[in-house]
């Protein structure tokens, strides 16, 4: 895939990457950031969310949403930020089509939330701290439609509250990168402040990539940045990642000098595109919003804010870990989304929190049941559990039958498929298809008999000595009861009737 430019190895390991992440995540509320406007734009009719406020016309004023302020100062204490007692709102100017009055409302020299982290997990078990520079609050833009050579302004989006969110350029690799952004958004989710669909451009993000030599980052200098826009999935912030480090290690390493540009993603090809160069890089020439009074945050406010938190998703898998003995790595899985988090723990309250039980359903839920919703819908949404035919409760009665040796584990396996098309009670399909498990040693007898006979070859062959048969013998008796043997009763009368 990125073999056309595969940089020497000699050369990548002189090298750092170092990473920033910009992200941008409108904040679920149900009116605009300045005005009362609907947020609801999604597939409204254009320019029907608008009022003179959005529309920027002469004399209208600005009005701060109380809403997107709480839930931004929920996000930077979740994010373990300091909240600001008081924050600047600040026109930060620049012409766009979409952009009507000619500048944002943003934050500048004093933003809301600053000086936070958020805990990833590493693939070799390790945590790190990614610490955030701070989270804002500003109004989206609206958006340009290009149709049949003409452009058109639809400024339903304009004026929706947008948090930025922006990390210190404490990310290292591509899959540290994938790592804090999972949990950036599955801890937006649980907190309620954002979607998370970033297919509908609720949730932005922009690495800012640079590599350095370790000579550079002994002195604490920094290469020049590239700025990657308008990712659609975390999937191709990664391999954008991996591409851009890549791509630069191979400039510098053949005497060539980065250039600062921002570029995009071409999905088909798998590599970044210059969008455009710097030479346009703005001086947006901030100054205070003088429409806005300065924002004053008391400490009783955040407190009882804070009261309000949910249990956050690092903090739950700690607990599945700590508490119940689940692995990290399902744990993590498990809280990467609240739907999920919430079918495992409905599980765990049906079948038992001891003996190893919440481990159990554990694995069948990121094993068998996730296959069952990768396969069936679009995409690897697992927020799709939450409208599966199947009952958390019948999932446990499930894994009990199993246990109570009523079933065995591979017709546990089927079992499940039919109750996920159907939504059937698991006692039901096992009654209505005649699974249950054949441990009536007289007819597993009769079958074993009956191999033997049409096998006479290979059980000579077997009593010579050729051991490794006995599988074969095995599967032979598992067919002929169609699956349903108790394994352990019938290895165990295999093992003796073989012997002649
Ligand atoms: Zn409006």
């Amino acid at each position: 895939m990125m073999s056309t430019l595969a940089a020497n190895p000699a050369d990548v390991a002189k090298f750092e990457l170092v990473v920033g992440m910009e992200v941008h995540a409108q904040v679920l509320t149900n009116s605009k950031m300045f005005c009362r406007c609907a947020t609801d734009y999604q597939g409204a009719p254009p320019n029907t969310r608008t009022c003179p406020t959005c529309l920027a016309l002469p004399g209208a004023l600005p009005v701060i949403n109380r809403a997107a302020v709480e839930a931004t100062i929920r996000t930077g204490l979740a994010l373990n930020c300091t909240i600001n007692q008081t924050a600047v709102f600040a026109r930060k100017n620049y012409t766009y089509p979409d952009l009507p009055k000619g500048y944002q409302i943003s934050q500048y020299e004093l933003p809301l939330c600053e000086h936070g982290y958020l805990e990833i997990d590493l693939e070799d078990g390790s945590t790190k701290r990614v610490r955030i520079r701070r989270v804002h609050l500003e109004e989206d833009t609206g958006r340009s439609v290009h149709e049949g050579g003409y452009s058109y302004i639809d400024l339903n989006r304009a004026g929706v509250p947008l948090m930025e969110i922006v990390t210190e350029a404490d990310i290292h690799s591509p899959e540290e990168a994938y790592a804090y952004l999972t949990r950036l958004r599955a801890t937006l989710r649980a907190l309620g402040v954002n979607s998370g669909d970033m297919e509908k451009g609720a949730l932005r993000c922009e690495p800012n990539i640079s590599v350095r030599t370790l000579d550079q980052k002994a002195r604490g200098e920094y290469g020049v940045k590239v700025e990657v826009k308008n990712l659609n999935s975390f999937r191709s912030v990664r391999n954008s990642i991996a591409y851009e480090m890549e791509r630069q290690i191979k400039v510098i390493g053949s005497g060539g000098v980065v250039e600062q540009v921002n570029m995009g993603w071409d999905e088909d090809k798998q590599r970044t595109v210059l969008q455009r160069g710097k030479e346009d890089a703005h001086d947006y020439r901030y100054f205070p919003e003088p429409d806005l009074p300065p924002l004053r945050v008391s400490r009783e406010e955040v407190a009882r804010i804070a009261a309000t938190l949910p249990e956050l998703p690092a903090a739950r898998r700690n607990r599945y870990e700590q508490t119940w003995g689940v692995r990290r790595i399902e744990a993590n899985i498990l809280t990467s989304e609240a739907q999920v988090a919430r079918f495992f723990e409905e599980v765990v309250a049906a079948y038992g929190e001891n003996d190893g039980k919440p481990q159990r359903v554990a694995t069948w839920m990121t094993g068998e049941l996730f296959r069952l919703l990768y396969a069936d819908g679009e995409g690897q949404d697992l927020r799709q559990i939450a409208t599966i035919k199947i009952q958390p409760a019948h999932f446990a009665a499930l894994l009990k039958l199993i246990d109570d040796k009523v079933i065995n584990q591979n017709t546990g396996k089927k079992v499940l498929e039919t109750m996920y098309v159907t939504g059937d009670a698991p006692h039901s399909i096992v009654e209505r298809e005649g699974l249950a498990m054949v441990s009536d040693t007289s007819v597993i007898d009769e079958a074993i008999a009956a191999i033997f006979a049409e096998n006479a070859a290979e059980l000579a062959r077997y009593r010579a000595g050729e051991e490794k048969l006995f599988g074969f013998f095995m599967g032979q008796v598992m067919r002929a009861t169609k699956g349903k043997a108790d394994p352990a009763a019938a290895k165990a009368r295999l093992a003796e009737l073989i012997q002649g």
